[in-house]
């Protein structure tokens, strides 16, 4: 018998998404009791207290739907970044900002979108699915952004342009200028293309303004920008994204988008942890320090470390030891997952998110046992 149903032909092709692997997962395979998760940028001191009352004192609303449109959280967004609430967009984590932008703007036969290559899997993946053109332009071998190369590739095909800073997975983030002269030279190029700007890390930076374009508020009327509440604002499970963009696109995008993506305990979570300056100060204190004990130590195990303005550092191991692969899958047995970067086409690399006090040190103690104990190869 042939099953009829035939999905669009990009979905058959389409590799699925590779998230990070969760806790449980792990401790059921290893048979272990605690497990150490440093592999999805979440944050590292768990969830704001304020957010958690929130979700508990509207637990007993959920039989209401959520207000259409998120507005509460709309004029509080507007305040944090001094834009009018028709200029912020809100979604059920920004993969779905993400999904929608490609739906609404490049969904006619010959749209294309540019990203860079590697970069965040949901911007090329969610074009596949629409069926949307994907022009791949290479990273430079160092991680920085060849935005040269991407400003020769628009064209008037070009509905959507993707860059993230800091990048997901190196942490590079370019200098403010360069970003900026980047927007107004593809404003004028390709007036058609709408540039968007991923900056989930940005605030993690030791200067957030220095990364930032939506942080000093000057920037072409051609740019999006996508923030989080997945990371410094730990709320990852919650799901919870927002953009700030011009307020026609943003006109359109609540014409699209499902009334009620993001629901009502979501909305209060948000709402409270921006309340929370307390618990965001401590985790970008936190994140920062982190950070800078986790490249000095793995720069002291002879690992190669790109400098980063995200909540996570890439590295590679020492030459002549053993393979990225074979160091995840071990420290996987001693219940530590970091990210491997095989599904970023570097299957030499691998991402660490900076943890706690402790998980780092437990993260670098393993590591240096793991390094310390395979045997060298012999040098070619
Ligand atoms: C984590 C991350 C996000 C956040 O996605 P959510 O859907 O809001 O959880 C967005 N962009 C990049 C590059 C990320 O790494």
């Amino acid at each position: 018998m042939t099953i009829r149903p035939t999905p669009f032909p990009a979905i058959e092709e389409l590799a699925p998404y590779a998230p990070g692997l969760s806790i449980e997962e792990i401790r059921q395979r290893n048979n272990l009791t605690s497990v150490i998760k440093l592999a999805s940028n979440e944050n590292p001191l768990g969830v704001s207290p304020l957010a958690q009352n929130a979700i508990n004192n509207n637990a007993a609303s959920v039989f209401r739907y959520p207000r259409g449109g998120n507005p509460a959280l709309a004029a509080a967004l507007a305040k944090l970044h001094n834009v009018a609430p028709e200029n912020i967009a809100i979604g059920n984590g920004s993969d779905e900002i993400i999904d929608l932008l490609i739906r609404i703007f490049a969904s006619d036969s010959n749209a294309e979108i540019l990203c860079f290559e590697p970069c965040f899997s949901i911007y090329p993946i969610q074009a596949a699915i629409n069926g949307t053109k994907v022009v791949k332009i290479p990273l430079n071998p160092d991680f920085s952004f060849d935005l040269e190369g991407m400003l020769a590739a628009a064209s008037p095909e070009t509905r959507l342009v993707f860059i993230t800073t800091p990048d997901n997975p190196s942490g590079y983030a370019p200098p403010l200028e360069r970003v900026r002269s980047f927007a107004e030279a593809l404003a004028k190029k390709a007036p058609g293309a709408l540039l968007v700007i991923d900056e989930a890390y940005a605030d993690f930076a030791n200067d957030e303004k220095a990364v930032s374009l939506l942080a000093n508020g000057i920037y072409p009327e051609n740019t999006a920008f996508l923030r989080t509440f997945s990371k410094s604002y730990g709320l990852a499970g919650l799901r919870l994204g927002y953009a700030v963009l011009p307020s026609r696109l943003a006109g359109y995008y609540w014409r699209a988008r499902l009334p009620f993506s993001v629901n009502l305990l979501v909305e209060a979570a948000g709402l409270a942890a921006l309340e929370d300056g307390a618990f965001r100060e401590t985790t970008l204190k936190t994140v920062r320090e982190g950070r800078a004990y986790l490249a000095e130590q793995l720069t002291a195990l002879g690992c190669r470390v790109w400098p980063s303005s995200a909540n996570f550092l890439m590295f590679r191991l020492p030459e002549n030891t053993l393979s990225a692969a074979e160091a995840h899958e071990r420290l996987l047995k001693a219940g530590i997952i970091i990210r491997a970067l095989k599904s970023y086409n570097l299957p030499e690399y691998l991402r660490v998110s900076v943890g706690n006090k402790r998980e780092n040190r437990i993260f670098i103690s393993e590591l240096a046992k793991i390094l310390a104990s395979s045997p060298r190869k012999p040098a070619l």
